[in-house]
C-alpha cells in the first residue's frame, strides 16, 4: 500500500497529483495490453496448430493479423515509454518542458495530451 503525503495546500501539486494517477493509470492499461500480446502468454488461441488444414488466405490472414498485432504492440511500447517518461518528468520537475528544446509546453497540449514530453513544434518536426 502506497501512504502518499497528502499535500493538498498547492494546488498546482495537486494538479500534478491527478496527472500522475492518470499517467501511470495508462501506464498499468499499456502494460496489460503490451503483457496480453505477448505470443506466450496467450497459448495460441486464434492461430491453429496444424496449417494443413488451413487455406492460404486464411494464412495470409493470419500473417496479417499478426503483423497488426505487432506493429500495435510496436506502438504501446512506444507509448508506454513516453507515459514513463512523463512520470520521470514529473519526478525531476520538468513536466511540461519540451524535451527537446527545454521550452514550457502550451497547457492546452498539455491538457489535451498529459503524457506530452515534447512541445507542438519539437513534436511535429521530430515525429514523436
Ligand atoms: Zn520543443
Amino acid at each position: 500500500m502506497n501512504t502518499d503525503d497528502n499535500l493538498e495546500s498547492d494546488t498546482m501539486t495537486n494538479k500534478l497529483k491527478n496527472i500522475r494517477t492518470t499517467l501511470e493509470q495508462m501506464k498499468k492499461h499499456l502494460t496489460v495490453n503490451i503483457d496480453k500480446s505477448k505470443p506466450d502468454s496467450d497459448s495460441g488461441s486464434d492461430i491453429p496448430e496444424d496449417n494443413t488444414s488451413v487455406k492460404k488466405d486464411e494464412v495470409s490472414n493470419i500473417t496479417m493479423d499478426m503483423e497488426r498485432r505487432l506493429a500495435l504492440k510496436h506502438q504501446m511500447n512506444n507509448s508506454l515509454v513516453i507515459v514513463e517518461r512523463a512520470l520521470q518528468k514529473i519526478d525531476d520537475g520538468s513536466y511540461g518542458i519540451c524535451d527537446n528544446c527545454k521550452k514550457p509546453i502550451d497547457p492546452a497540449r498539455m491538457e489535451a495530451l498529459p503524457h506530452s514530453i515534447f512541445c507542438w513544434i519539437c513534436s511535429s518536426t521530430c515525429g514523436k
